[in-house]
């Protein structure tokens, strides 16, 4: 099976690609001007952030960049373009022969290129309802080699890409994610068939999956495989024939005379960017955490940067599984990113030490992280004061636990019985009179001492 893809993401510039209309959400057509409107005469201007955004996203897709930013006009009529052209990048893409790995094997990328987003369309009951608010939002379109040999790839790609645009804080998590999807089959000779405006991973991979199966019962059933555009349909989980495929020709592309060719500056090819996501997962396991934790911790940029700093100064593995299990599960929980909590390595580091020199029980350290991510504090300071420390003296333990097997009679019976459950219950009694802080191992052993007495 061969695969490619035609990725459309919305950068996250503060204003759109060629006029000065916020690139924020907002009330239907209120973002808009004479030049997303398309008047006659207005005149495009090409917004910089814009282009810085897109040449990082090169770098990082290993692309040769341009010297030279041209534009031109794809002609085409539909309501949600009031031009009746769409101004994008033809002749010479911003960047070519890029790739990406996935799985060891590199996919090829054919190009990387701005263009301005078309109106948003939606369709109630006989009323067609456009929203101008979309039109001239900045585009990058990233364009694969037919390199992707099943949707498992194909949705581990754009994953990885996700996480690309993400470290770059590039990409704007409100606008379009969406793809034109080419599938061809070998058995068809390779008959390209291409699935149109595809959103959202879940259905790219869907769609492709649907595509080559149907592919593939027309061709053992000697029915013919036509170059065709088709469309997904999310609902129905099928694809539909739309068209014969157009050619590139069909669009009649001219330069577009409204905007200067733009020379690459040499600045702006300097521009930095972050260590990226495949290099952290090699870093992080070079520590020795696993590839799982080291993936997951690897998911964000913050929260990887922030794990390095952390397990520069503490037991890396022990650091890697607090981070997976733990913060994330707080986090999460309080709705939040580590971008948003004032909590930093100080206040991880020293909560960790604790745990590592045993000094409290992962529960009472739990309890201590749930309150770190709403506002930070000691947590060394925090343990003194509230006398949290855990409790390993064997004199001390001993009597709670002879008292607990005292009073919890039935619960012994039925652990002696064979009830693992019981003996669990009576852990948590143990647990309950020291307030979390009796140490598990030595709880254990002591209970089973215990018992044995009573037998
Ligand atoms: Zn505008
Ligand atoms: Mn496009």
């Amino acid at each position: 099976m061969k695969i490619g893809l035609e990725i459309h993401v919305t950068l996250n510039t503060k204003t759109k690609l060629f006029c000065a209309c916020p690139a924020t959400t907002a009330e239907p057509n209120k973002n808009t001007c004479e030049v997303c409107l398309g008047h006659p005469g207005s005149k495009p201007f090409l917004n910089k952030e814009a282009v810085l955004k897109a040449v990082k996203l090169c770098k990082a897709m290993n692309c040769e960049i341009a010297n030279e930013i041209i534009f031109s006009r794809k002609n085409y009529f539909y309501p949600d373009l009031s031009k009746n052209y769409q101004i994008t990048q033809y002749e010479e893409p911003l960047g070519k022969n890029g790739w990406l790995d996935v799985d060891g094997k590199k996919i090829r990328l054919k190009r990387i290129h701005l263009e301005e987003d078309p109106a948003s369309i939606t369709r109630e009951d006989s009323d067609v309802l456009i929203d101008y608010n979309r039109s001239g939002m900045p585009l990058a379109e990233i364009v694969t080699e037919p390199d992707l040999s099943s949707p498992e790839q194909a949705r581990k790609f754009m994953k990885k890409l996700l996480r690309i645009l993400r470290y770059l804080d590039v990409f704007n998590i409100d606008g379009v994610i969406k793809a034109d999807i080419n599938v061809s089959i070998e058995e068809s000779g390779y008959k390209r068939v291409e699935i149109k405006n595809v959103t959202g991973f879940k259905d790219i991979e869907l769609a492709i999956t649907y595509e080559a199966e149907r592919q593939k019962r027309a061709v053992s059933e000697k029915e013919e495989i036509k170059m065709e555009t088709r469309a997904w349909n999310p609902g129905k989980g099928v694809t539909i024939s739309m068209r014969e495929k157009e050619s590139e020709a069909d669009y009649a592309y001219i330069y577009e005379p409204d905007i200067p060719v733009i020379p690459v500056e040499k600045k702006w090819l300097e521009q930095k960017i972050p260590e990226l996501s495949d290099a952290k997962i090699q870093k992080f396991k070079g520590l020795g955490v696993d590839e799982d934790d080291a993936d997951i911790i690897a998911m964000e940029l913050e929260l990887a940067e922030l794990f390095e700093r952390v397990s520069k100064q503490i037991n890396p593995v022990l650091a890697a599984r607090w981070f997976r299990k733990e913060l994330l599960r707080v986090l999460n929980y309080n709705k939040k990113t580590i971008k948003e909590v004032e909590m930093d390595e100080k206040h991880i580091v020293e909560l960790l030490e604790l745990v590592d020199k045993k000094i409290i029980t992962d529960n009472t350290a739990k309890k201590i992280l749930e309150e770190l991510i709403v506002k930070p504090f000691s947590p060394k300071k925090y343990v003194e004061e509230k006398g949290l420390s855990q409790i390993t003296s064997e004199e001390q333990l001993k009597k709670i636990c002879a008292e607990v097997v005292k009073n919890n009679e039935k619960a012994v019976k039925d652990y002696l019985s064979g009830e693992e459950k019981s003996f669990q219950f009576l852990v948590g009694q143990v647990m309950r009179a020291t307030k979390g802080k009796a140490n598990p191992d030595v709880t254990n052993k002591l209970l089973k001492e215990e018992i044995k007495k009573n037998i």
